[in-house]
């Protein structure tokens, strides 16, 4: 376990392996900023960004494409451009994007909350490679983090404000999710971020309870637990050779002075090893 960037962002997320430039993408949603790591040369690359940005993943024809507050933009980190690519159906001022993922055919889905998180309005939409736009699972209060199982026909989805990871059958071939069902219930914190190994086993990040734990989806079953040197964790990605590391964000937003020294790397980057290696981060295949 080692902080490998003491970013001291206010909402450290969405970690994302680019394969193709051995970099992590991770994005800063308060601090409104889309970050590149490079973990070998220990270099941040970052952009500003007008909006909130709730997640980010490569694209396969270059650059990255992110949600931001209302809608999908392309972003180069070089040379800072961000273009609209779909807006999304539920505008306003009161929602915004939160975690978002791509399936194995790279489609982008991400959901949004309502900056107040206090009632379900909140929608997971699908952006498809033809830059269409789907809403697609509403209800949501906190949409969080999502994950496939290996052989693509399950998608898991965390809805924070229900403290629970939901399961649905996944046509691949049509990208429609259906029959959701709860598989876990998370006590000790807010589960957020979501990550799926080669086991097919789950990995949450634990926001207020210092921790990531894995997660056997079939039996509902805790399997281990991971110590984080930082409370508030937030997401987590596997990713460098042979994705055998893990990358952990987390945030510094809410925490009191007191709790900053306590936890001096809050809002930081971390790296462990992985017991077992993790499915790849899938890229925008539009
Ligand atoms: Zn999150």
């Amino acid at each position: 376990m080692e902080c490998i960037l003491d970013a001291k962002s206010l909402v450290g997320e969405g970690p994302a392996w680019d394969s193709q430039s051995e970099t992590l993408l991770w994005v800063d949603i308060e601090g409104r900023e889309l970050h590149r790591f490079d973990p070998r040369r220990r270099r941040d690359q970052v952009v500003r960004l007008p909006e909130y940005i709730g997640a980010a993943v490569p694209r396969a024809s270059g650059g990255v494409v992110a949600a931001l507050r209302d809608g999908f933009y392309h972003v180069d980190l070089d040379t800072q451009a961000v273009i609209l690519l779909a807006k999304v159906p539920q505008t306003g001022t009161d929602h915004r994007f939160n975690d978002g993922k791509c399936d194995a055919l790279g489609r982008f889905w991400a959901g949004t909350l309502p900056l107040s998180q206090d009632r379900p309005t909140g929608v997971l939409y699908c952006l498809e490679p033809d830059l269409t736009v789907r809403p697609v699972i509403d209800g949501l209060t906190i949409s969080n983090g999502l994950g496939w199982s290996p052989d693509h026909r399950v998608m898991y989805l965390i809805d924070s404000a229900v403290r629970s990871v939901t399961a649905y059958d996944y046509d691949l071939a049509s990208g429609a999710p259906s029959g959701g069902r709860t598989i876990i219930e998370i006590e000790d914190g807010i589960p957020d971020g979501l990550a799926v190994d080669v086991e097919g086993m789950l990995w949450v990040a634990h926001w207020g309870t210092w921790r990531l734990s894995r997660w056997d989806p079939r039996t509902g079953d805790r399997l281990q637990e991971f110590g984080l040197p930082v409370s508030q964790v937030t997401s987590l990605a596997f990713g460098g050779p042979d994705l055998r590391n893990i990358y952990v964000t987390s945030a510094r937003l809410g925490l009191s002075p007191a709790d900053c020294e306590a936890q001096p790397y809050a809002g930081g980057l971390f790296e462990l090893p992985a017991p077992v290696p993790g499915l790849p981060t899938m890229s925008f295949a539009g």
